[in-house]
């Protein structure tokens, strides 16, 4: 059988419409093969963390989803089904069967433990199931958050943290600019935080933060960022790697915390701490979290390899509530290598690999295929390695015999799966906007799977 040609297109279906699939869809309609495309997502709203992840008060960002959306309507081939979740509704099998390849875009949605003692009191919330339920993630809102309370930790020093940090730190006016859900926004504006303290293991070298994020801790209307000048003062190896040429990031970083280290106190009614050398080794409390008790770390290592080593000194501290934001995993997908150590999916170039063996016809691109690392922008050149690697396979691939996946459409409509395409979700889209519209938001999302099919159906453009 001849493939890619006009009369018989190279079919491709990509799990997980998040910015990775959008990519992979991009390089594969650039491709000089002819390709069939089809995205399928568990939810039935597309743009993943883009949608689901990315701050609401982020909104420069988040406008990166009219490119995907003109990937989705400038390619007849395009196609969305949105509310199939893979490996319970279909499965792999079902794919192989009317598909040359499977991408798989399926990110990393669950989060790194830190393996101590009061981990799981009341009180202490990962930042996956914060983000999600502040950012309209139907699988976070029934998820409560008791923000009637002092203070906060947010362990981990990425952007995701500071992202947890500012949507605490920030009143309900600056709130109001961004499309944070309503239920959110109302339980933070009544919410009593004076203290977001956000702690490092490391060093303010080795943060993981980039320069725009931690730089708005220095903005905000009612919050003060605060750093304790002895904090920051750096041994030998992290001067060593602040000389390095590649290092823009760590040296922006430590002008900012240098900035906010010779602050005066400004009076404002929330601090935002910021602490280095630090790892908590228990949450104290009885029933909830009432205390946190960190040990004081010092860094060994080469340059660039530092690592944090706990000291003898152990401080223990009030806290009302904790939020571990120290990276994320990906899930297992039945039928599918998964790399249990990493929570990727193993792949070389970006196509999987079982017991050492190629996997031709399966591929990951995302999260999924290199761990959470990198901004939104880092999964352009990610996906189009992926399709070069598949493209450059398509000799190995063995072609699907079903040449549509009609047969697949009729399991889901039998087993009473509503799927969504394109269309149907510029129809919430369009709902969401004009509900935003109307309250001075962006928009409002819709945050319930029945209310977001009911929506899908209801067509509200000219
Ligand atoms: P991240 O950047 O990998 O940061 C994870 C943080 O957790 C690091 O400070 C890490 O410290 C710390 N950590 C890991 N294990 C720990 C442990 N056991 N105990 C204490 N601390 C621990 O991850 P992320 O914040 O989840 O972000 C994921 C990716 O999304 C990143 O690439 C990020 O830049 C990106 N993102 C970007 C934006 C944006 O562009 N505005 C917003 C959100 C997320 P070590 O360095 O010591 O390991």
């Amino acid at each position: 059988m001849t493939v890619g040609n006009d009369t018989n297109p190279l079919r491709i279906a990509i799990i997980g419409a998040g910015p990775s699939g959008f990519y992979a869809a991009e390089s594969l309609f650039k491709s000089h093969l002819n390709v069939k495309v089809d995205v399928y997502d568990r939810l039935p709203t597309p743009y993943g963390l883009l949608r689901g992840g990315v701050a609401p008060d982020h909104q420069r960002m988040k406008s990166v989803a009219k490119a995907y959306e003109r990937i989705a309507v400038s390619n007849p081939n395009f196609s969305f089904y949105g509310n199939v979740k893979i490996g319970k509704d279909i499965s792999v099998d079902d794919l192989r069967n009317c598909y040359d390849a499977l991408i798989f875009a399926c990110g990393a949605e669950t989060d790194k433990k830190l393996g101590i003692p009061g981990e799981d009191l009341p009180g202490s919330y990962t930042a996956t199931e914060f983000v999600g339920w502040y950012n309209g993630h139907p699988d976070y809102q029934s998820r409560s958050f008791n923000l009637k309370c002092k203070i906060a930790y947010i362990i981990g020093q990425g952007n995701v943290s500071i992202d947890v940090t500012r949507i605490l730190a920030k009143n309900d006016a600056e709130l109001s600019e961004s499309d944070i859900t309503a239920v959110a926004q109302a339980a933070l504006a009544d919410s009593g935080i004076q203290e977001i303290h956000l702690v490092g293991r490391r060093g303010p070298a080795q943060s993981a933060f980039t320069e725009l994020e931690i730089k708005e801790m220095g903005e905000l209307e009612d919050a003060e960022p605060v750093v304790n000048p002895a904090d920051i003062e750096l041994n030998e190896a992290s001067h060593l790697e602040l000389e390095d040429e590649k290092n823009h990031k760590a040296r922006k970083n430590m002008h900012i915390l240098r900035e906010f280290a010779a602050l005066s106190p400004a009076g404002k009614k929330k601090k935002v701490v910021i602490h280095f050398f630090e790892s908590p080794i228990e949450l104290v409390g009885n029933g909830k979290v009432e205390a946190i008790r960190l040990v004081k770390n010092r860094l060994e290592g080469e340059p660039g390899n530092q690592k944090a080593i706990a000291t003898d000194e152990t401080i223990e501290m009030p806290c009302d509530m904790v939020f571990r934001s120290v990276g994320y995993r990906g899930i297992p997908i039945e039928g599918v290598p998964f790399d249990e150590r990493r929570g990727v999916f193993p792949n070389t170039d970006g196509r999987l690999i079982k017991d050492d063996a190629p996997m031709y016809g399966m591929y990951a691109v995302g999260w999924i295929k290199r761990g959470p690392s990198g901004v939104l922008g880092s999964n352009k050149p990610c996906s189009a390695k992926t399709v070069e690697t598949l493209i450059s396979d398509i000799a190995s691939l063995q072609f699907a015999p079903a040449r549509s996946n009609e047969q697949l459409l009729e399991k889901l409509k039998n087993a009473g799966v509503d799927v969504v395409s394109f269309t149907e979700w510029q129809n919430i889209d369009a709902l969401e906007v004009e509900a935003g519209q109307k309250v001075g938001k962006p928009r409002e999302k819709i945050t319930i799977v029945p209310e977001l099919l009911a929506a899908a159906k209801t067509a509200v453009r000219s």
